[in-house]
């Protein structure tokens, strides 16, 4: 259909492919962005309680001293709490809202969960567990074991709080230490705070007109009722074979629900905005040699060389080859180096920036067909047809959740983009139609991008400033884990000023090992605090927010279909998106950093206080 030098003979026209992207992203675009969401606040508190925990629970006030507490039970806090062991500080206390270890995996705990990523790489401290996963793509129940095996490995468990939430910390100059009270009367002392509260746990809910008078039973995705449907997260939802069941959204929860639910439900009724890609799995069970596993360091190896492939430096070998590194291998098929090589000159910053999106086409050309193929029915086909650049919305990768679209019992109500329009007493609206439902369920996603004070519920006070003001309009950290003036205090996910990394758990890890170093360095050098100088938190903002790569990235992103990538399509500025932007060069770059940092063994950038002479020492 056309043809160019660059790329060669195409059979369809990019031109027209690029202007049916922007007429679909047009057609999603909403003035309210993020604000047609609500959290679990207010009228929808009830959607954000635990299901899994034990509403009697009961237990006296503590009032005492830990060398470190760590907020957040998930797979940040367990990696800070393991690798601080490992660095040879023991007295660690996590404190937990939820009744036990897994964050993630502890909420969702909706039937068909389980990781994007190989679990030989998502899962953490496989190596030092010397554990195997069962499945190439564990799934929930295995993922909360390993959450508990992490806590019962490393001691976790004996100073752990659960069902407990911090409602304030604040850093007591005098005594050099963090005081924070929790909701159960706690009063705790520590030497250094590590905030591990995540990036999406907070559920969210379209808040909509109707939905205080809405009857059937709704319930978030993070908080299923099986009391409701039967079973439990490893299936057998019986209790739905003579129900209508409605589930609104489709995005990386939903496709994993979907086809779980439409084996039980009598019927099942989909509200679509907007497609997800969805790429062939490939689930199996994993046979004991599906890694090498008697190479030190395999794990770290192995995650490094999906990361690569994510970043398109192409190693050599593809050690994971999933449906990621399988669709990167098309995406980029050649190197600048390749390129340039073929061109005979080296190819203009505009040349290569064409020549990913004409791959883009293909790339999604080929899933658009995929989907042809495994859907019968044209008209549902179709509306299942993404029409926006791979990235623009995390791709998934599931083996029935197309196919669950030929059931009888299965319907998509594709909205066009528009979303549901609101709610009767017993029905969903989408424009001019009603669909009655018995129970609904919101695969709605999680508050992202949001204020640390927001996402922890608590602020942070040191020096008689909160952070949440030292914050306002202008993230300020050292390499994204500590801030200037507030000693002792550590971030490890949240993603501020990290990079960005499809992996979340190589990314925890990574920051897990550097806050574990410098608490223990600090430790050994006999300081009572560390904080970064307010000259080196200069220094490291000054390269995020300069940064070339983060601009284009941005732009990017901007052009995509709405999505939590991008602030609903409003976001402004990268900082808007990812908590004061990130680190432009990527992943591994970013791991170099740190580690490169660590090495150096000069702490560069921070500062010791005394708690003896009370002085701070550069
Ligand atoms: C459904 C789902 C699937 C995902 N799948 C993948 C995947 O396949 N691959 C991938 O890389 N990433 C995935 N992610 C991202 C995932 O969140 C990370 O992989 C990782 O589990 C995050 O760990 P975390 O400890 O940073 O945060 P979380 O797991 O969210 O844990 C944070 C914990 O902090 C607790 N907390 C928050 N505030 C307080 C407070 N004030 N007091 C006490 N406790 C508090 C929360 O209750 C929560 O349990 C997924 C996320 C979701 C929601």
């Amino acid at each position: 259909m056309s043809s160019d030098p660059l790329v060669g003979q195409l059979d369809f026209d990019p031109v027209a492919l690029k202007q049916k992207y922007a007429d679909e992203r047009d057609k999603r675009m909403r003035p309210d962005g993020q604000r047609q969401y609500a959290g679990t606040a207010g009228k929808f508190a009830a959607y954000g309680r635990d299901p899994w925990a034990d509403p009697d629970f009961e237990r006296e006030p503590i009032r005492d001293h830990t060398a470190v507490i760590v907020v957040g039970g998930g797979f940040g806090g367990l990696l800070v709490g393991a690798r601080l062991r490992e660095a040879g500080v023991t007295d660690v206390r996590l404190i937990e809202i939820g009744a036990d270890f897994g964050g993630t995996w502890y909420w969702n705990r909706y039937p068909g969960a389980m990781c994007d990523l190989e679990a030989h790489i998502y899962l953490p401290l496989l190596e030092e567990l010397d554990y195997a996963p069962r499945h190439r793509y564990s799934y929930g129940p295995e993922l909360l074991e390993h959450s508990q095996r992490i806590g019962k490995e490393y001691g976790l468990y004996e100073k752990a709080l659960f069902q407990t939430s911090i409602t304030e910390a604040t850093w007591l100059e005098d005594r050099q230490r963090w005081l924070l009270t929790t909701d159960r009367g706690d009063e705790l002392t520590a030497d250094h705070m590590v905030l591990a509260c995540g990036r999406q746990s907070l559920p969210k809910l379209p808040d909509l007109p109707g939905i205080d008078v809405f009857r059937p039973r709704t319930f978030h995705s993070s908080r299923w009722d099986y009391g409701y449907t039967g079973g439990d997260s490893e299936g057998d939802l019986a209790k739905l074979r003579d129900k209508r069941v409605g589930i609104i959204g489709t995005g990386a929860t939903a496709i994993q629900i979907v086809p779980e639910v439409a084996r039980w439900a009598k019927e099942l009724v989909v509200f679509q905005r907007t497609p997800t890609t969805v790429g062939v799995r490939g689930q199996c069970e994993t046979p004991a040699d599906w890694v090498d596993r008697s190479q030190p360091g395999w794990q770290k190896t192995r995650r490094e060389n999906f990361q690569s492939y994510l970043l398109g430096l192409r190693p050599d070998k593809d050690s994971v080859h999933d449906g990621w590194t399988e669709t990167l291998d098309v995406l980029i098929p050649e190197t600048t180096a390749a390129l340039a090589h073929r061109l005979g000159r080296e190819p203009s910053a505009e040349e290569l920036r064409y020549f990913s999106e004409i791959n883009d086409y293909k790339v999604m050309n080929g899933f658009r067909e995929w989907i042809q193929d495994v859907v019968d029915d044209p008209e549902t086909a179709e509306a299942l047809t993404p029409w926006y650049r791979w990235w623009c919305k995390r791709p998934s990768f599931h083996d029935d959740y197309l196919a669950a679209f030929n059931r009888d019992n299965v319907a998509l109500v594709d909205t066009h983009g528009q979303g549901v329009s609101g709610f009767t007493e017993t029905a969903v609206i989408v424009g001019d139609e009603e669909y009655e439902v018995d129970c609904l369920i919101f695969a709605t996603g999680f508050e992202v991008a949001i204020p640390y004070k927001r996402l922890a519920g608590f602020d942070v006070t040191s020096r008689g400033v909160a952070l949440s003001e030292h914050w306002r309009g202008q993230v300020r950290t050292l390499h994204g884990v500590s801030t200037d003036g507030f000693p002792n205090l550590f971030f490890v996910g949240g993603n501020v000023q990290t990079a960005m990394a499809v992996n979340a758990v190589h990314l925890l890890d990574e920051l897990s090992q550097h806050v574990a170093y410098i608490i223990a360095e600090v430790r050994a050098r006999g300081a009572s605090s560390v904080e970064p100088g307010p000259e080196s938190v200069d220094a490291y903002v000054d390269v995020i927010v300069h940064s070339e790569k983060n601009k284009a990235a941005f732009q990017f992103f901007a052009e995509c279909t709405p999505g939590y990538y991008n602030g609903e399509g409003n976001a402004k500025t990268d900082e808007d998106l990812f908590s004061g932007g990130r680190y432009g060069d990527g992943a591994l770059a970013y791991y170099d950093l740190l580690r490169e940092w660590r090495e150096a063994g000069g702490m560069e950038g921070m500062r010791f206080g005394d708690l003896e002479t009370n002085e701070i020492r550069g």
